[in-house]
């Protein structure tokens, strides 16, 4: 029998079983840093809660891991409430369900703002990075605060910490930045870095990280910023969060007003003007569109700087991102394409190999 066939009861506790499952294994990620489980297979249970709740939208609970962003936040760490809403990301599994996002998404662009398809949608390509976000709070140019997305409303006071990281300004260069700014951006470990330093723990008799991802959280939330100051951390930044009057119209715009200002910015982010990449009406915009940036990504994921797992695509147009505006838990302007997964464990069974 299908699930709609479940009778009342049965239904709520498999329900709440799965929600179970899926906060557990949130807190063994966010606040201990140690998944008990790969990313894939918690995506999967994560989808079974999404899809079960699709089937039988009565049941669904406002306190549903599918209603908040995902975070916890420890108690290790001082409670900071960010100025401006972080967010999480809708992810696409597919490319069939990456056409039915660019479709939904530029018919309700057509919606808001007549002919904008006509004129051509803007869309930014940009790698996802798998590390952990970072909301820094600048004022009058001074990082004076940083701290950890949690559950999208409160984060963790990692401003001692994220002090240690050399590529994050603690004084913004040049001029023009707004009296208060919320820079949003990924904290990562360098793939090459993070290897070395596995290679070094295991040698140290120590577990080794499961992955980058987690091993830039875990050296990111330690107690004693002069650990932290050990790792070799890095950071792209991906976003903006509150700010008193920023002179931009775009998020392409922003990157390029942050690089300005001596804020790391990605060098892999690319603008297209559509899924397919036809080069645009004019012919100016040669580009593969996002599913060539999806296939060039997904042949050389090993070979950036740092770990990727899929590609984010955002509206370009500010305008356009208020108009779509946002869910509970992610904005309707942007969406993560996650490659399918590999085989898990490799690189650790390769470290384990080469000791
Ligand atoms: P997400 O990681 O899928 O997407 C949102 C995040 O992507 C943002 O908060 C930001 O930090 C990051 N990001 C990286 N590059 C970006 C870019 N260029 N632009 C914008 N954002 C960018 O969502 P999530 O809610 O943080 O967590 C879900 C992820 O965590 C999934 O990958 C899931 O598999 C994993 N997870 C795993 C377990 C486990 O047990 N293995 C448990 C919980 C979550």
């Amino acid at each position: 029998p299908g699930a709609g066939d479940i009778p009342p009861e049965a239904l709520r506790e498999q329900y709440e079983h799965l929600q179970d499952e899926v906060r557990r294994h949130r807190t063994a990620y966010y606040q201990n840093d140690a998944p008990e489980v790969s990313d894939a297979e918690y995506d999967a249970l994560y989808r079974r809660l999404e899809d079960l709740e699709a089937l039988h939208p009565e049941i669904v609970s406002n306190d549903s891991p599918t209603q908040e962003v995902g975070g916890e936040v420890s108690t290790a760490f001082a409670p900071v409430t960010h100025l401006a809403r972080m967010y999480s990301l809708d992810d696409l599994f597919s490319i069939e369900e990456l056409r039915a996002w660019y479709e939904k998404t530029s018919a309700s662009i057509e919606a808001i703002a007549p002919g904008a398809a006509e004129k051509g949608i803007r869309w930014l390509v940009e790698v996802k990075i798998d590390g952990l976000a970072v909301n820094l709070l600048y004022r009058e140019g001074k990082l004076v605060r940083a701290a950890t997305r949690g559950d999208g409303t409160t984060g963790e006071d990692v401003t001692h910490n994220v002090m240690t990281i050399r590529d994050i300004p603690q004084q913004l260069a040049g001029s023009g930045w707004p009296d208060e700014m919320e820079v949003r951006g990924e904290i990562f470990m360098p793939s090459a870095d993070f290897r070395a330093f596995n290679e070094q723990r295991v040698e140290q008799g120590l577990d080794p990280f499961a992955n980058p991802r987690n091993s830039a959280a875990g050296s990111l939330r330690q107690k004693d910023p002069a650990e932290t100051a050990k790792r070799p951390l890095s950071m792209f930044v991906h976003g903006i969060g509150a700010h008193t009057g920023l002179q931009a119209e775009s998020q392409h715009e922003t990157y390029q007003l942050l690089a300005e200002w001596g804020l790391p910015t990605s060098p892999y982010t690319r603008i297209v003007d559509s899924l397919e990449g036809a080069g645009g009406k004019d012919g100016k915009h040669g580009d593969g569109g996002i599913l060539q940036f999806i296939e060039d990504n997904g042949a050389q994921r090993h070979g950036l700087v740092h770990e990727i797992d899929g590609i984010v695509v955002k509206v370009d147009s500010f305008a356009l991102q208020r108009a779509l505006g946002h869910t509970s838990r992610v904005p309707r302007w942007s969406a993560a394409y996650k490659y399918p997964p590999e085989e898990v464990h490799t690189r650790l069974l390769d470290i384990r190999v080469n000791v």
